[in-house]
């Protein structure tokens, strides 16, 4: 599948990682993680840093799957709001969920952090705009059920929302527990560093073609017709995991991102919060660190690469458009527009952890429009099993609950 079209901005904004070949002879080895984008990443960080080396092969260049053509937004707040997961699930679930969604954000940082890493991690705020006046009594809903468990938030009126921000929406929530990244310059760093530490061995080009499972683990084939030997693998495929799914678990859908020529400083709104908002599909925009303005949505189901790809233009037009009745007084020219493919759940949720049958096989798949904070998790509760450790969150994200 092509995973996106277009100019993804941080392929051009960085140095393509590229100088490691794919794999040219058999192994035997102990974890494999198929992919090497923010998750595959991710896993390999948390496994390299509790001494458990891995293999990372990709059928792509390193990181140039969806990662590349993410717009890289860390949010807490999952695709259903929180009022409305309640419903879906167990109170107690639908909290966890939200609070390990909260808690990611700090652990990604962390990880940048302790590497010495720049992925351009930035802490911001993050405004979610009530779409229209329909809209204000779900978000009183949902700012009522956040305050009650402890949720970061506070209310923000239309006159507070014109005063602060010079936006004329009849309301939003607002917190100050957002971020935002590099996700090409957070996979590529990430890889390098533990490739160079000795733990990470990375195999590009790589595809794997057939997995059976033996009586200790897995045996992988590559398109070279290299035979990969393993106890262990992961799954960190992103959108294309579902050869290695017994179900569909996820429905696929395209979406639009754009980012504009920089503009002054002075021009951008207060805070650069990253904002979004209630109506479904949502528009949302973010900052980057040369003063362009990202902004992404117009989501359709997505049928396949030829149709998402003839609609670019069109959609990245309307996203445009929509910017500007939201900030008329910003004067902004696009430069570079990309669409890509990403898919999303019923209840919002990623699914980690083992399929019910499929032992030693952990899939790490950060669906929807957390996909990173997702991916953060996954690759913990990973690392735990192998460690033969528990966590709580594994029951909130594994696939029993589909
Ligand atoms: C336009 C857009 C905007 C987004 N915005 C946000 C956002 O603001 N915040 C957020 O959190 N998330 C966002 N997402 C989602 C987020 O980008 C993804 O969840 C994340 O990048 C997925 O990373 P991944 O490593 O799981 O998948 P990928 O980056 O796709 O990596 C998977 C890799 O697996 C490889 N692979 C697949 N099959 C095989 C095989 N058989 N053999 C070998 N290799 C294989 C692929 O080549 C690929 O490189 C957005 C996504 C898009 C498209």
């Amino acid at each position: 599948m092509d995973l996106y079209s277009g100019y993804p901005y941080w392929l051009i904004k960085n140095p393509l990682y590229n100088h490691i070949h794919e794999l040219r002879e058999s192994i035997n080895t102990d974890t494999v993680i198929i992919g090497s984008g923010i998750t595959g990443a991710l896993v390999a960080h948390e496994l390299c840093s509790h001494g458990l080396p891995c293999v990372i092969v990709d059928k792509r260049a390193l990181a140039t799957g969806s990662t590349a053509a993410s717009t890289a937004q860390l949010q807490y707040e999952i695709d259903v709001p929180l009022s409305e997961l309640v419903k879906k699930l167990q109170v107690t679930t639908a909290v966890t969920a939200y609070q390990a969604s909260l808690q990611a954000i700090s652990d990604v940082e962390q990880v940048f952090l302790k590497t010495g890493l720049d992925a351009d991690f930035e802490r911001k705020s993050s405004l979610y705009l009530a779409s229209n006046n329909k809209a204000l009594q779900e978000l009183e809903e949902e700012l009522a059920i956040r305050q009650r468990y402890g949720l970061p938030v506070t209310g923000l009126g239309a006159t507070a929302l014109q005063q602060r921000y010079g936006i004329s929406r009849p309301g939003a929530l607002y917190n100050d527990a957002a971020a935002q990244i590099d996700t090409y310059k957070a996979t590529t760093g990430l890889l390098h560093y533990h490739h160079g530490q000795g733990g990470l061995q990375l195999f590009p080009y790589t595809e794997v073609t057939r997995h059976q499972a033996t009586r200790d683990g897995y045996e992988l084939l590559t398109g070279n017709g290299k035979i990969i030997k393993c106890r262990n693998l992961v799954i960190a495929s992103g959108y294309e995991a579902g050869t290695f799914l017994p179900e569909k678990v996820m429905d696929l859908v395209s979406t639009y991102a754009l980012v504009t020529e920089p503009v002054p400083p002075s021009a951008i709104w207060p805070e650069a919060s990253l904002i979004w908002e209630t109506a479904r599909p949502y528009f949302y925009l973010r900052t980057t660190g040369d003063n362009r303005i990202m902004m992404g949505g117009e989501d359709i189901p997505f049928r396949n690469e030829q149709l998402r790809d003839l609609l670019l233009k069109r959609k990245t037009n309307r996203l445009l458009k929509t910017f500007r009745q939201l900030f008329p007084g910003i004067d902004i020219k696009c430069e570079m527009t990309w669409c890509g493919t990403f898919s999303s759940t019923k209840d919002g949720l990623p699914f980690i952890g083992c399929y019910p049958g499929l032992e030693r096989m952990y899939f790490a798949l950060g669906y929807g429009g957390n996909g990173i904070t997702f991916s953060m998790i996954a690759a913990q509760l990973i690392c735990k099993h192998l460690l033969g450790q528990t966590d709580d969150r594994a029951a909130v994200f594994g696939f029993e609950r589909r």
